[in-house]
Parts: structure tokens; sequence; C-alpha cells
């Protein structure tokens, strides 16, 4: 499913008049679609445009993307650029896909330290919204980036590496400049020891201190209606690959837990009664399992792919139990029936990204998601909302968000994100309707 609906997002951007994000939930009518091959392409369409706006692979969840003028798509800007191994530095263009990032980088025996779960977004879509994976270790994926080759508002190149202007263009929202090239720290390739298992709710919540101060990595699944959690911890190890049943575990996720779900999930969002039969099958399509493989397949490692919406707020960590309350109380409160667990993982607070929604605090971030078919998820995010916010939390910049997150970062980050913004960008050529409401 996820394939297919990442062809149906290109094939949208392709096709002219009109496009679609990966959920298929955002929709926008680009005057103009333009694939740059070549930096010189890429920097004279920037120059010519008088609204620009770009996209990476459209797998944000909100319209941040989105243009009614012209559509920047820089897929086909996916080379590797330079590698320094010795310095640990890799510099690649800004459309490259994670997975293809990972590729090249194991083909030289490197690896990102960290990086977001899912493999099919670009580098610098998934920067420039402050995506993230989970442990304590690693802020924002964002704060792996050491230098930003950025194409300004009149289609020069503008090199950004170092000082409060990386600071701000780190995570940039598309508005500051056409990212064309990032530099990464990255190290050498290591495996991962996974261990998954389903446990009872009150085992894994009394757990939830020290998860992430035990693990370099862990997230965990709420299924909410079962009583139930699917948890999984992770750790560097120098034991060799070891997959118990590779082909059997395929099927389960990009079969079973993709198809199957969401064929499931469609039928379910029409037939009350269906969802609680098909929260009741979900944990016995996990099993425990302890394996060992490169390190950035067991960070994509995820449970299948069905076509979600989602909202997620990254909250200081020490009051994860409170957020996943907050779920409980307002499920209760809209009658919403869960039909896809809540996600919760931990992320440190490193780095000096202005806008990143962990910066200086260690963070839990909690994720809601809903088959979009159902009845009722948005008036349940929109009632956890403000239940997320009055615990400390700020939005994923590539999920859903209905109030103003202006007010949830200090002046001094809007100050500064505002003033390369106004070097980069002088008339708001970058800007779109969603960035105009939230820098004003
Ligand atoms: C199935 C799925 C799983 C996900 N898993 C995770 C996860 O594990 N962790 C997490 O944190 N998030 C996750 N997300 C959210 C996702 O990581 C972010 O929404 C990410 O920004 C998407 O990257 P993209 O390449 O699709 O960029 P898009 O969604 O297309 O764009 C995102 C933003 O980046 C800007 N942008 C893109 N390219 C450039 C460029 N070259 N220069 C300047 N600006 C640019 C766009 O203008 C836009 O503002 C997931 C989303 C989905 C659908």
């Amino acid at each position: 499913m996820h394939h297919a609906l990442t062809i149906l997002a290109l094939v949208s951007v392709c096709g002219c008049g009109s496009w679609t994000n990966w959920s298929g939930t955002i929709h926008c009518q680009p005057r103009r679609v333009e694939r740059p091959r070549s930096e010189r392409e890429l920097r004279a369409m920037v120059a010519a445009g008088s609204h620009v706006r770009v996209v990476g692979a459209g797998h944000s969840f909100n319209a941040l993307a989105c243009s009614n003028d012209v559509m920047l798509d820089l897929r086909e800007l996916n080379h590797v650029l330079e590698i320094d191994a010795a310095r640990g530095l890799v510099k690649v263009e800004a459309g490259i896909t994670l997975h293809d990032l990972d590729e090249e980088l194991a083909k030289r025996g490197l690896a990102l330290g960290t990086e977001p779960t899912i493999d099919k977004i670009t580098a610098a879509g998934a920067i420039s919204t402050a995506s993230h994976g989970t442990g304590f270790g690693h802020g924002a994926f964002s704060e792996e980036v050491t230098a930003l080759d950025v194409i300004d508002a009149a289609g020069n190149k503008v090199i950004i590496d170092g000082g409060e202007r990386l600071a701000a263009a780190r995570i940039g929202l598309g508005a500051l400049g056409v990212i064309y090239a990032i530099t990464f720290r990255v190290e050498r390739a290591f495996n991962f020891e996974i261990d998954e298992r389903v446990v009872g709710e009150d085992e894994a919540f009394a757990q939830l201190d020290r998860l992430p101060l035990e693990n370099e990595h862990a997230d965990l699944f709420w299924l909410v209606t079962e009583h139930k959690v699917f948890l999984r911890t992770y750790k560097r190890t120098t034991a060799p690959v070891h997959l118990e049943h590779p082909a059997a575990d395929w099927l389960l996720e990009h079969v079973v837990r993709t198809w199957v779900a969401h064929f499931g999930l469609a039928v379910a969002s029409k037939i009350p009664g269906v969802t609680p039969l098909l929260n009741k099958a979900e944990p016995s399509t996990f099993r425990r399992r302890v394996e060992v493989d490169r390190s950035d397949r067991i960070l994509h490692r995820f449970p299948g792919h069905q076509r979600v919406v989602s909202m997620e707020y990254v909250i200081p960590v020490e009051h994860t139990r409170a957020a996943l309350r907050a779920i409980a109380d307002s499920l209760t409160a809209t009658g919403f029936y869960p039909n896809v667990p809540p996600y919760v993982r931990f992320v440190g607070g490193g780095g000096d990204g202005l806008l990143s929604p962990m910066r200086g605090r260690k963070s839990c971030a909690v994720e809601v998601l809903s088959y979009p078919g159902f009845a009722g998820w948005e008036r349940f995010f929109r009632d956890l909302e403000p239940r997320f916010r009055a615990l400390g939390g700020r939005p994923h910049w590539g999920k859903l968000f209905y109030e103003n997150p202006h007010s949830l970062y200090e002046p001094a980050a809007w100050k500064g994100f505002a003033s390369l913004h106004r070097e980069i960008d002088p008339r708001g050529k970058f800007d779109n309707a969603l960035m105009r409401w939230l820098l004003h």
C-alpha cells in the first residue's frame, strides 16, 4: 500500500493540475510542477518563479508543501556529491531518499546515527520538518546536518555552515530557500539488536521512566482497547546479522499489516463492529523477536504502512504518562474508538535547531493516528491538542496541528528564523498560506 500511495502521490505531482500528499488527505492545484535535473536548472527555475514551494516525497500530513503556483519536485536531484569518511561527512543532493542514502553509505561502510522510521522520504523533506527517530542520544534528524547549500529567491547559491543561520536553516519548513545539497554527519556502519514483544500495558507503563534511559532506542505502540503494548528496545551490537524468519516477517509487514490491514480498516470504517475484531486480532500478529540487522534496516523497521492521518506532539519526557492519560481522556470525551495504535518514541534535546520541537529538553514524541475513512478522528485530534499543549507539547511540523504553534517557541527563535527569511527571501517567494499563518 505504501508503494502504491507513493506512486499515486508521484503521478499526481507529474499530472498537471492537482497535487495530493501521500495520505491522500491534502490537495492543492499548482499551476506548474517542475522537476529540475541539475543545480543550474534549479537555480534558473527558482529565479524565474514568482511563488515557489518545494516538495519532497509529499509524506507530510499537512499543507506545508502546498502551493497553487509553482511546486518544485527535487527527486531527480538525488546524488551523493562527496564522502569524507575520515571526517565522517557526506554531502548529498536534497532529493535523495533516506533509503538510497542508507544504501550508498552502507556500500562505503558508513551509516547515519539516527533517522526517521520511514525511508521513502527525501533528505531535505526530513530535515525541514525536524523529523526524528527514537532515543535520547539524538535530537531531530536535522541536528545531524553540518552544512546546507541553499538557493535564495534570486537564484543564487548560499552556503550555510554554522552559527545562528544554520540553527535556523536546518529546520526551514520550506521557507528558508530551496535546499540543493545537505552535508550530514555519519559514522562507521554498525548493527542493532532489536527485542520486540507484546506486554500488558501496566507492565509497559511501569517501565516508562527507565525505558529511554536503559536502551539506546525504545518505542512503543499502545494497543489501547486490548490494554497491551507492542514494545521495542534496541541497542548497538558487534554481533552479525541474525534474522529468524525473514520471508514470513516480510509477508507479515508488507501483506498482512499493510494490505490486509488496509482492507480491514476500509471495511471497518463503513461497518461499525468490525474495528473491535481487528483490534482484538492485532496483538496476535506480533511475536517475540530478538534479531540483529544493519542499523538503518532496524531504524526503518515498522509494523505495516496503512494509509493514515497523524498528529504528533513532542512533550517533555516527565509528562509521558500524563500524555497517555490525555489520549485516554480524549477518547472518552469524544467517543472515538481507536483503529490505529498511538505511537510513542523518546527523543533527546541536543542540538541548536531554532524551531526544533525537542530543543533543550528530553522528550516523548506521542503520535495519534487514524485510518482517514473513520468519522470522528478530527474531533478526537482537536480535543486532544490542547491537552498536549497544556503539558508543554509542541507539534511535529510535518503532521496535523490546528492551533498556531507560534507562541510555543521563544520569541528569539522566531527572530532568528525571520532574520534568515529576510536575507534569503525578502519578498516571501517561498511562503504559502500555512507559512503565512505560522509567521504572523
Ligand atoms: C508513513 C509515514 C511515516 C513517517 N514516519 C516518521 C518518523 O518516523 N519520524 C518523523 O519525525 N516523521 C515521520 N513522518 C513524517 C515525515 O517524516 C515528514 O512529514 C517529512 O517532512 C516528510 O518528508 P518528505 O520528503 O515527504 O517532504 P514533504 O512532506 O514533501 O515536505 C516537507 C517540508 O519540507 C520542505 N522541503 C522539501 N524539500 C525541500 C528542499 N529541497 N528545500 C527546502 N525545503 C524543502 C517542504 O517545502 C515542506 O515544507 C512520517 C510520515 C509518513 C507518511
